[in-house]
């Protein structure tokens, strides 16, 4: 049989990692890996060679030894190349939760490269010489930016809500409206994180209408916490009613029960100044006395992922002290860039022109349309003879569960070519070194520059000359 012939003659491994064609591939990466892929090609071939029916489709495959380097290479590079890396976000959704959010302010970053590659106080009091708490680092600074006595970050504000919920009311009732047992994208639900902690859920009210009668008639004995939750990106229309949290605070008073926020996405400056919808500041809840609020730090905050958990000096001491504390602990470069981020907010102005997530969010449409512009020009410099380019004007969202209703004015540059279908440019821009991430509308791939960073503009034009 012609096909024992053939698998015969595929050389072993050994031989072709000492082909002379494979000794710049051998310098540069690690055996182990040049050995697999080797493997892996002569495998495939040999899957080949077995499937194939036909003698003359047999004799087409290449067993030259030299012929299989291409495709060694190939494999290597594939392995050896990051699986986590940086991507265009065309989208126009500022805070991307697939697309890891915020991205940082330059100062931030620098703060974390530096935290990165040396020894830091973290845990030190250089002062005194003494150990010191990781959380000191921004604790003076979230208490002058947000009015709160005391505060502690953990990894994100999932586990801000775990440790606050176990730490006040593990065992004993947490009174909470109906209306706000939601879901938050990446199965984030309320219950199922009370569950969790071990605190006894006590629903009241209906799921369009709670009022503060509700909430006095479930408070009892059992009765540890009352909890007000940021619906997010859920948003109940029309005939409802919720309870304010100072009236829920003064209930709380009342009975002696801690009350707890759970913002979500925590935002420091107020946004409506600048012409967005009113997303209630951490100050103003501060300000109602309540004894809890969580948020995140990479929503509308713009730092890295985080939960922050402000409050009451005697609750978070508390909460500090907690097991479930040390199993959510935030680590040192979260700490180093939240930092840096929460200085900026120290003056607004600057803030909100640093951080990205703001800027991103607050850009003007006359600077988005020059961007707009500016992507179009260099597209049809490059690709206008194979391209229908143009730029329209739409809508971009916040994204992240904030601001659900805000439809942000934009200008983006829709692409459409003879040779290929949206949907499969769309693809083709997603598979390209960069990926490039845009929408598909109709017939158009649709690229929304709020979102695009400025030095990106010749790289996707780069990019697109290369597809075909
Ligand atoms: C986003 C969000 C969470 C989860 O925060 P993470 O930082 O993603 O863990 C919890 N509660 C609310 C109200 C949220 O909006």
């Amino acid at each position: 049989m012609e096909k024992e012939k053939y698998l015969r003659q595929l050389s072993p491994i050994d031989e072709i990692l000492e082909l002379p064609a494979m000794k710049d591939l051998i310098l540069n990466y690690p055996r182990t890996v040049m050995v697999n892929a080797t493997r892996t090609v002569i495998n495939e071939l040999r899957r080949t060679i077995i499937a194939t029916k036909k003698e003359d489709e047999l004799r087409s495959i290449s067993l030259e030894p030299d012929d299989l380097v291409p495709l060694i290479h190939e494999l290597v590079k594939e392995v050896m190349s990051p699986s986590l890396r940086r991507v265009i976000n065309a989208t126009g959704v500022v805070i991307h939760t697939n697309l890891g959010r915020s991205i940082l302010a330059p100062l931030a970053v620098d703060a974390i490269l530096s935290v990165a590659s040396n020894y830091s106080n973290l845990e030190f009091n250089l002062d005194e010489g003494v150990r010191g708490s990781r959380h000191s680092h921004v604790e003076d600074l979230l208490r002058s930016l947000t009015g709160a006595e005391a505060a502690m970050i953990v990894n994100n504000n999932a586990g801000a809500v775990l440790l606050a919920l176990s730490a006040i009311a593990e065992g004993k009732e947490v009174i909470i409206s109906r209306g706000q047992l939601v879901e938050i994208g990446g199965s984030f639900r309320i219950p199922d994180v009370m569950c969790q902690s071990g605190a006894i859920l006590k629903e009241v009210g209906t799921t369009n209408k709670t009022y503060l009668e509700d909430y006095q008639k479930a408070i009892g004995e059992e009765t540890a916490l009352l909890l007000k939750a940021h619906t997010s990106n859920f948003r109940v229309v029309g005939f409802s009613a919720e309870v304010p949290l100072q009236d829920l605070v003064a209930l709380g008073k009342k009975h002696k029960l801690p009350v707890m926020e759970d913002l979500g996405s925590g935002v420091l400056v107020d946004l409506s100044k600048y012409g967005l919808s009113h997303e209630p500041t951490v100050c103003e809840s501060v300000k109602t006395g309540v004894d809890v609020v969580t948020f995140s730090g990479d929503k509308l905050l713009g730092a890295p992922q985080a939960g922050v958990i402000i409050g009451k000096e005697k609750l978070i001491a508390v909460m500090k002290k907690h097991p479930l504390a040390r199993a959510l602990r935030v680590d040192k470069l979260t700490l180093a860039g939240l930092e840096e981020t929460l200085r900026l907010y120290l003056d607004p102005a600057k803030a909100i022109e640093e951080i990205p997530t703001l800027s991103m969010i607050l850009a003007p449409l006359p600077k988005l349309k020059k961007k707009a512009e500016k992507l179009a020009k260099k597209l049809k410099e490059k690709v206008g003879t194979k391209y229908s380019i143009e730029v329209i004007e739409d809508v971009s969202m916040v994204g992240g569960g904030a601001l659900p209703l805000e439809e942000l004015p934009t200008a983006i540059v829709a692409l459409s070519t003879k040779n290929l279908s949206a949907s499969k440019l769309e693809s083709k821009l997603r598979k390209s070194d960069p990926p490039i991430l845009g929408r598909v509308r109709e017939d158009k791939v649709l690229l929304d520059v709020r979102t695009i960073q400025p030095e990106e503009i010749g790289e996707i034009a780069g990019v697109l000359a290369t597809i075909s």
